[in-house]
């Protein structure tokens, strides 16, 4: 692990990836461009979307494309 200082708000994917940040509506999608692998976070409870998402990682690109998942 280096330090260089910087503060980032990329996590790294297990797979070493680095992961980018997405925000959508109430929700943050931290995605591995590497293996593909995401992580949601949002503060509605027991949320139908994000269970949806994670058995549904094929629509995320869609997501991303349409702008309801916006790069920050
Ligand atoms: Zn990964």
């Amino acid at each position: 692990m280096t330090d260089d200082g910087r503060i980032t708000e990329e996590k790294l994917c297990e797979c070493g990836g680095k992961k980018y940040k997405y925000a959508g509506f109430r929700m943050e999608l931290y995605l591995c461009y590497k293996c593909g692998k995401f992580d949601c976070v949002t503060d509605i409870k027991d949320d139908d979307f994000i269970e949806f998402l994670e058995h549904n990682p094929e629509l995320i690109p869609h997501l991303i494309g349409s702008g309801y998942l916006i790069k920050t």
